[in-house]
């Protein structure tokens, strides 16, 4: 699922790139043949009055009266003209732009001899005397952009430019805009499919980590319901018995209701938290006096199991949520009460560490390898599953207390080697 949405993502890209790229390449394409186009016809207007001025002076002797010029030229091939057709010119012609002047279909002026060989004559004469501006004709070796006039005594004059520079640079732009874009394209696609991977990898990690703890959830919830089935199986197979009777059965069903009861509530809670649902009401509160009321409260439990439960309090202020933070330094305590083995000890701590202030929960308990150091704050992480079930554990509390600690910006972490018992250490930001 996730293969297809990175190269439909992929193909996005290459497409919204594409669409850019023809959009840019057109536009420069566009307007880089607009201004070569205006340069050109701006040179030939130019030329054309000029050769118009050259015209009005009609003196034959003037060596830009082309008519006059070029006839008693072809007139008197012997005549000693120390004039070359090249400079028979009219002034201000420059060097790109050539003029002919031409008669019933023929050159008769041609000073640059530009080569026009097949080059249509007579249309370019029939578009002169329609008033056509510009005509762009080919010819047998290059391409022209002419501008036509008729002339006096039935002559055309026209003036043109070559296309061969112009049509090379915009052959050369398309080549340059298709390769480059082609290139970009490729190195967009790579791109692309490199970012949707990585766009796609947290969206991933937490649909995964959504259906695992799905899964686990419900796993967890399954030995609970089939004691309960079993115990309830057995109860309605002794209908005329009394309820003292069968204790052991009403007992345990008790027991997996609570245990139910405690995970849902765990799972609810993790659920809004993900969701960002789960509202903190932070007020200033003294840590050192809350825990020290909760140690009192949890006292009879570890009394009950043989656990000496200490507590060295000092003041502390912090700005938190005084029911979530009871939560956190609940599950340490509880967790340290029940994994302590009877004549063990628990001691719980208060104080201020600079700006910040600890809250640890150290126990002579088994301890925790270091391997598991990371992974019993991960969701139904147990080292011992059948143990911390039999204790009644949901496999949730340290995930609760890691994500309390964090909403207050503060951090939790274990200090533990097997054998040594384990300290649990909870950081949070002191109120100023
Ligand atoms: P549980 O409800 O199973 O206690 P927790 O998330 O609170 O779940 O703890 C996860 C696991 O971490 C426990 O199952 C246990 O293996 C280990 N653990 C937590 N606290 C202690 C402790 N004080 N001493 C030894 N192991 C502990």
């Amino acid at each position: 699922m996730f293969k297809r949405a990175r190269l439909q993502l992929t193909a996005w890209y290459a497409c919204v790139f594409t669409a850019i790229l023809l959009v840019i390449g057109t536009l420069a394409y566009v307007t880089i043949r607009r201004d070569l186009d205006d340069e050109i016809n701006a040179s030939l207007e130019a030329a054309m009055s000029g050769v118009e001025q050259g015209l009005v002076q009609l003196d034959p002797r003037s060596p830009f009266f082309p008519f006059a010029r070029e006839r008693s030229d072809d007139e008197h091939d012997d005549d000693s003209d120390d004039h070359e057709p090249g400079d028979r010119q009219p002034p201000g012609l420059s060097s790109d732009v050539f003029y002919v002047t031409t008669l019933n279909g023929k050159v008769i002026a041609n000073p640059r001899r530009v080569d026009l060989e097949g080059v249509d004559i007579e249309t370019l004469e029939e578009g002169a005397a329609d008033g056509e501006k510009y005509t762009d004709v080919s010819g047998e070796h290059h391409r022209f952009r002419i501008l036509s006039q008729p002339g006096p005594e039935g002559m055309y004059v026209h003036v043109g430019r070559a296309l061969d520079a112009r049509d090379r640079q915009l052959r050369t732009l398309v080549m340059v805009l298709g390769v480059g874009g082609l290139a970009g394209l490729t190195l967009s696609t790579v791109g692309g499919f490199w970012l949707a991977g990585r766009t796609l990898s947290p969206i991933k990690r937490s649909l995964e980590m959504q259906r695992r703890f799905v899964s686990d959830a419900s796993h967890e919830l399954r030995t609970p319901i089939a004691t309960v089935k079993a115990n309830n199986e057995l109860l309605l197979r002794h209908q005329g018995q009394t309820v003292e009777e069968n204790l052991d059965q009403v007992e345990a069903i008790a027991t997996e209701a609570d245990h139910m009861a405690r995970l849902v509530g765990d799972l609810l809670t993790l659920a809004r938290a993900d969701e960002g649902r789960l509202e903190i009401e932070k007020e200033r509160l003294d840590l050192g006096e809350m825990v020290s009321e909760l140690v009192r409260d949890v006292q009879p439990l570890a009394e009950a199991r043989g656990v000496g439960l200490a507590c060295e309090a000092a003041a502390a202020l912090v700005d938190g949520d005084r029911a979530r933070l009871r939560q956190l330094a609940l599950v340490l305590v509880d967790n340290a009460v029940k994994y302590t083995p009877p004549g063990g000890k628990v001691t719980v701590r208060v104080r201020r560490a600079g700006r910040k202030v600890d809250l640890t929960v150290s126990d002579t308990g088994p301890g925790i390898a270091p391997e598991h150091h990371e992974r019993i704050f991960e969701r139904f992480y147990r080292v011992d599953t059948s143990r911390a079930r039999r204790d009644g554990g949901t496999g949730l509390g340290l995930p609760i207390a890691r994500w309390i600690a964090e909403v207050h910006g503060g951090q939790i972490h274990v200090d533990s080697a097997p054998g040594r018992g384990a300290t649990f250490t909870v950081r949070l930001p002191g109120a100023p």
